[in-house]
């Protein structure tokens, strides 16, 4: 299976390492979508059509063709405002997890938010699922719910390969923010804790923000995920919420408009 990521900024496709410091710039959003295809018969889908969406669909006319689905991980503005322009270019089905869906119905409230208008885009066609297998070509996606940064947000598992792209709920260095309509930081803990830290270590993460990181690198280095290992109980998770977190949500919250910020981590592991 191939993948590649497209950066909003830059327009480009790159292989981002984990040693890449992640360049989030403050007042815009800097969303990173994804282009996934068999290498077997080159059928491809488009993960996450933000603003990079036109680069996407130069990306699939290059590499792969035809466009099986457009899978949404959730239904942020910064993931879906280019729904409009790949319709334009193909009739595949658009998947979201039907949670997700009163987001993507109030996307003009979301932009709003932001001081930003945003064109209308098309409703979903099809619903994701906890436990679907998503086939295109011969590779599959096992779609996992993974509620906490929006209530339908969920993660792609690259069954056959060691991957998966995990949208929104974790970042190399982050975690997701929780602060948006419909987040809840408890959930997006035990999330993480359920679906991301019990894959073996050199699953490769690829996420809606930054660079390409580990399952390893961030059970070791994420500063809001080391203490997680073997953490089960209410109370730690209350404990979390009183001390660490408040900071957290409180900092988020006056940061960029991403859905996370790097403004934040750094504050916190700085
Ligand atoms: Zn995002
Ligand atoms: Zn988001």
């Amino acid at each position: 299976m191939g993948i590649a990521g497209v950066h909003h900024q830059s327009g480009l496709p790159f292989v981002p390492q984990i040693e890449d410091i992640p360049q989030f710039a403050l007042g815009q959003i800097e969303s990173v979508g994804y282009v996934v295809w068999c290498d077997g018969t080159g059928e491809a889908v488009i993960v996450d059509p933000g603003a990079a969406t036109d680069q996407m669909l130069s990306a699939v006319a290059e590499w792969a063709s035809p466009v099986a689905a457009v899978l949404l991980t959730h239904a942020h503005l910064d993931h879906v405002e280019g729904l409009g322009l790949v319709r334009d270019y193909t009739d595949a089905p658009i998947y979201l997890h039907a949670e997700d869906r009163p987001l993507l119905d109030a996307l003009p409230a979301q932009a709003a938010m932001f001081g930003l208008t945003v064109p209308e885009v098309p409703p979903p066609d099809e619903e994701l699922s906890d436990g679907d297998h998503f086939r295109f070509g011969e590779s599959t996606f096992e779609v996992v719910h993974t509620p906490g940064h929006s209530p339908g947000h969920v993660i792609l598992r690259a069954v056959e390969d060691g991957f998966v792209l995990v949208g929104d709920l974790v970042f190399a260095g982050s975690i997701g923010r929780t602060d948006l309509p419909g987040g809840d930081y408890r959930a997006l803990f035990e999330s993480i804790r359920k679906h991301v830290l019990t894959l073996p270590d050199d699953t490769r993460l690829y996420s809606g923000h930054g660079p390409e990181t580990t399952v390893g690198h961030e059970r070791i280095g994420n500063p809001f995920l080391i203490h997680m290992e073997g953490e089960r109980s209410e109370k730690a998770v209350a404990h979390r919420q009183r001390s660490g977190l408040t900071a957290f949500r409180g900092v988020v919250r006056s940061a960029s408009p991403a859905c996370a910020s790097n403004h934040v981590s750094r504050s916190i592991s700085g």
